[in-house]
Order: C-alpha cells, then sequence, then structure tokens
C-alpha cells in the first residue's frame, strides 16, 4: 500500500529493527548499574553517543538522548525561560510545528516572544532577524530546520552564523531534516531537536543536543543520567535503533536525494496539467525531496484524504497533531493561504522506500479522485 505520510511517521528501517532486537535480547541490564554486563551497556550507549555526534559533527557530551523533539522543545524553552535576564526576548519562527510554538507560549508572555517575518514561501526573513537581533533585548531565537506541513527549508546555517555573531542562543528543530538531508553541520546549532520516529527509528525516541556552554541543563529532575542532563532509566534498545536508524537513513540522505525530487516534480508536472488549478504551498522555496503541500481547486481535503485512502494511498490534510483537531494550519496561514484554500490542501510525503512507480501511481489516483469529486459537485450544485 503506497504510504505517502512519512513527515507524520516512518516504518521501522531494518537496521534499526536489527539494533533494537539485539540491543534487548543482549543488552537489557540498567546501563547506572554496577557489574560488568551493566558497564557494557553504558559502553554501547556512548558508542551510540559518539555515532549520532559524529553525524551532527558536534562532542559526543552534547548529544542527551530523550523522548523526540516535543520533549526537546518543551526542555530548550524551560531552559531559557530559567537563564534569560527578564525583559530579554526571544524570537521565533511562526511556521514552527506545534511542539515548539507552544513551548515558547507555555515559558515565555507575548511581550516576551519576538515573531519573525516569513516571505510568501513561509522562508524566514533574515533580514528582519538581523533587525531583531540588533534592537538588543534578544536572547535567543528559534527556527526549524525544515517545514513539516510544506517541507520548506530554512536557512538554518546561516540563521546559526548570525547568531554566533550576535551571541544569542539558536535552536533548531530539525525533526522533519534529519535522515532526508544529510545531518552534517547541525551540531554548529547550539541547540538542536530531533525524534527518530521520523527517519526510521522507534517513536518515543530522539535526542537534543544542548549548547556547549548549557553545564546545568537539565531536561528533567531525577538521577544523573545522561551525564546529568536528564533523570530517568535510558531506554538502551531505542537509543541504539536510533542511531542505527539515523546511520541508515545518513547513507541515503546525500547520494539519492536528486533522484527523489525528479520523480516528485514528475508528479508536480503531471497533477499541473491534469489538475487546473491545483497549486503547491511554498513553491518558490527550496523544499524537501519528500514532500507536497497541494491546495486542491476544489472540495474539503478530507474528502481526498477519504477517496484516495480507499484507492489505497495514505496521505494527510497536514500535520500529523494537527489533523482533525484545530482550524486551518496556522503554517498556510503565515504563507498568506486564505481559510477556505487551507482546507483543500493535502499532504504528500514520500519516505526513502516510495518508488517513481508509487508516485505516478499516486498522481492517476489523484486525477481519477479528481474527476469523481468534481462530478459529485456538480450533482449537489444541480440538486
Ligand atoms: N517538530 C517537527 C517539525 C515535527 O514534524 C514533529 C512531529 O510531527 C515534531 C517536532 C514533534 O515530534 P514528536 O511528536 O515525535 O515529539
Amino acid at each position: 500500500m503506497p504510504y505517502f505520510d512519512h513527515n507524520a511517521t516512518t516504518p521501522l528501517a531494518p537496521d534499526a529493527r536489527a539494533a533494537w532486537l539485539r540491543a534487548t535480547e543482549e543488552s537489557w541490564q540498567n546501563p547506572s548499574g554496577p557489574y560488568r554486563d551493566a558497564a557494557r551497556v553504558r559502553a554501547r550507549l556512548e558508542q551510540a553517543r559518539e555515532q549520532v555526534a559524529a553525524l551532527l559533527g558536534c562532542p559526543a557530551g552534547l548529544v542527551v538522548f530523550n523522548s523526540g523533539a516535543t520533549e526537546g522543545a518543551n526542555a530548550v524553552f524551560a531552559h531559557w525561560a530559567r537563564l534569560l535576564p527578564a525583559g530579554v526576548r526571544v524570537a521565533v519562527n511562526p511556521t514552527e510545528h506545534p511542539c515548539v510554538l507552544e513551548a515558547a507560549r507555555a515559558h515565555f508572555p507575548a511581550e516576551r516572544l519576538a515573531w519573525i517575518e516569513v516571505d510568501g514561501d513561509g522562508v524566514a526573513r533574515l533580514e528582519h532577524l538581523e533587525a531583531l537581533l540588533h534592537s538588543g533585548r534578544m536572547g535567543a531565537v528559534s527556527v526549524m530546520a525544515a517545514n513539516n506541513e510544506t517541507g520548506v527549508v530554512q536557512p538554518w546555517r546561516e540563521i546559526a552564523a548570525l547568531c554566533r555573531r550576535h551571541r544569542v542562543e539558536y535552536h533548531c528543530d530539525a525533526a522533519q531534516w534529519l535522515g532526508k538531508l544529510p545531518a552534517a553541520g547541525l551540531g554548529g546549532a547550539d541547540w538542536v531537536t530531533a525524534s527518530a520516529h521520523k527517519f526510521g527509528g522507534p517513536k518515543g525516541a530522539g535526542w537534543i543536543k544542548i549548547a556547549a556552554q548549557a553545564d546545568g541543563f537539565r531536561a528533567q529532575a531525577g538521577g544523573e543520567q545522561e551525564h546529568g542532563h536528564r533523570g530517568g532509566t535510558e531506554d538502551y534498545p531505542a537509543i541504539a535503533a536510533t542511531a542505527a536508524a539515523l546511520a541508515e537513513a545518513e547513507s541515503a540522505a546525500g547520494a539519492r536525494a536528486a533522484g527523489r525530487t525528479r520523480w516528485r516534480d514528475r508528479f508536480l508536472g503531471e497533477i499541473a496539467t491534469a489538475i487546473p488549478g491545483a497549486r503547491l504551498a511554498g513553491a518558490g522555496a527550496e523544499r524537501l525531496w519528500n514532500t507536497a503541500s497541494l491546495i486542491l481547486p476544489h472540495s474539503a481535503n478530507q474528502r481526498w484524504v477519504g477517496k484516495l485512502d480507499k484507492r489505497g494511498f495514505q496521505v494527510s490534510t497536514g500535520s500529523a497533531c494537527a489533523t482533525g483537531r484545530e482550524g486551518p494550519s496556522h503554517v498556510l496561514a503565515a504563507l498568506g493561504i486564505p481559510a477556505d484554500e487551507a482546507r483543500r490542501v493535502i499532504r504528500i510525503s514520500a519516505g526513502w522506500k516510495t518508488t517513481g512507480k508509487d508516485w505516478q501511481a499516486l498522481a492517476a489516483a489523484l486525477i481519477a479522485v479528481e474527476a469523481e469529486l468534481r462530478a459529485g459537485e456538480a450533482d449537489v450544485i444541480r440538486a
């Protein structure tokens, strides 16, 4: 069944599954234990930390394993709220995932949050961020690497450099970037948050790359696990699977992205020709090779999703967290897409195993569904 909702979650990658099973059978002891078997698990856990840190390009001691990007974002904002002097503000990109937006709002009053302007594709405007940083009173910045709904890529390398020049801490939510594009260089951001299940790892696992100067950082109180940064017995099998999944995805991330982009773009070309009025959100920006946020010319997105599902194609109406619970997406609103159009958006997100044939089959299914829905709408108008 062609699965086109990889930005919501991914199936467990073969290497991750093997690593998890091996760790569960052979390395189930508590890594903090005082005997040799526990020391072996501890050593393996440190190897996994080194593996992730090497891919990010940062010292291993700065990687703190946790339950994923939501926990990570909450911990970053809680840390900033504790450390930043009263009156100092945080600049936040308005198209962030709700875990960043809500963590920001939970820890800072509205007057201490500055919203970074984005262009019509949702890309943060660097001139505006620079102006905010020049205004003084800015203590930290949060801008994601790639957007979960549109796939639009943010200039995170430039933002990291800008923040370094202004001696302001930078948090990058890399949940959608990691495993799709190379991780190299992300270690240059002060704070990086990640979820393993977005790149073939297990759910409820991930990490936070902490700032070098964050000695006193504590994600949660408890024991001295994770070098004192996060209390609670580590889930070593999940950590082993996380490191294996990232390594497996990284081996594809550099080399295969160009070919995958061609498949997606051929799909978009077919849709543009066959479904007049269909257009792409964030079309003018650099985007992840796997994602297409399609604004369809008619009919509510749930109807498209339902009909595609019946034909065997799983796509989404938006971000996993927003589906069915909220009004139109804040991301699409930030791009200036009116609410009535946002209700006609479907998000298509492929994985490394998605083939060119899958993309072609999805195009054919969308074209057939469009004809069906158009005929249905015409009947309603006649009735
Ligand atoms: N950040 C982004 C960009 C995401 O897409 C997601 C998940 O959809 C998250 C953070 C949260 O990840 P998790 O639910 O695994 O904590």
